[in-house]
């Protein structure tokens, strides 16, 4: 394990897509290994943009991505990718396991089956997030916090220890959003570094260790502290923001502005 340098390093990062202004501009930032990072922005601020450029859908136009020390580009290492989860066909009949197993494709290659060194992650991961009893249950059939976990799942079928997670709390209940954090809690204690793209402020600001505000460009990076401030708020959703009260009790109050 590298304790001398940081899980992941982003410097100058720009991404975008053909034919449009970049959708992301010069975000730099470092999370040591097992931190929480919460990322925030109004819709259309570049976080989805930000996590595909990461992970290496999109190619990134400028900038570096180092990963424990090494270039993501010459580093055999991956980031994993949790993708916002009503973007899923669920009525595709596939099973947990056949879903968890999609994470290791890029190792097993195409027109291979896999090898019992596959089937061992899996059933590493699929225990991991505690979902192993449901492993040969359709994708349909199971609550939006199940599901969740079985995504998480997949993406630690990849046999990585970076995790970037796109809403995972949006569309679901309170039970399953209690679910899927005690399910991040015990991830984070296994030392799997995670940024989780987030709408609800108040989560935030309470439940991880680092914020990072971005609206194109970056606004605020650092502890909950520093940068869960009115200035930095209104710099990222415009318009007018207000923090009333104070420690867990605080409310962020935003007025003309698109919170997402
Ligand atoms: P967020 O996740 O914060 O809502 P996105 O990363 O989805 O933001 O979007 C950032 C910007 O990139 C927006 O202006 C959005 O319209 C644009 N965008 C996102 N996906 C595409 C795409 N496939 N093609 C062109 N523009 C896109």
């Amino acid at each position: 394990m590298d304790i001398f340098n940081p899980a992941l390093v982003v410097e100058h990062l720009s991404a975008g897509y053909p034919g449009h202004r970049r959708a992301i501009d010069d975000i730099s930032f470092s999370v040591w290994r097992g931190e929480r990072v919460a990322v925030i922005g109004p819709n259309g601020a570049g976080k989805s943009t930000l996590f595909k450029a990461l992970a290496g859908i999109i190619p990134h136009q400028t900038g570096a991505i180092s990963l424990h020390g090494e270039d993501c580009r010459t580093s055999h290492m991956l980031i994993g990718y949790v993708p916002q989860s009503d973007g899923v066909d669920l009525t595709f009949p596939v099973t947990v396991y056949d879903v968890v197993m999609m994470g290791r494709a890029r190792e097993i290659g195409w027109f291979r089956w896999p090898r019992r060194a596959d089937h061992l992650i899996v059933a590493e991961a699929l225990e991991r997030v505690g979902v192993w009893d449901l492993r040969n249950r359709q994708i349909g059939q199971l609550s939006g916090g199940q599901r969740q976990r079985v995504f998480i799942a997949r993406a630690l079928a990849q046999q990585t220890d970076v995790l970037l997670l796109d809403e995972p709390f949006s569309g679901v209940d309170v039970n399953a959003e209690h679910e899927i954090m005690n399910t991040l809690n015990s991830l984070q204690q296994g030392g799997i570094t995670m940024l989780i793209a987030t709408h609800d402020l108040h989560m935030a600001s309470t439940q991880f260790d680092k914020l990072l505000a971005i609206n194109q460009r970056m606004v605020g990076y650092g502890d909950s502290g520093e940068v869960f401030t009115p200035n930095v708020l209104q710099a990222t959703y415009g318009g007018r923001v207000g923090i009333v009260g104070n420690g867990d009790e605080q409310m962020v109050v935003i007025a003309d502005a698109q919170a997402g």
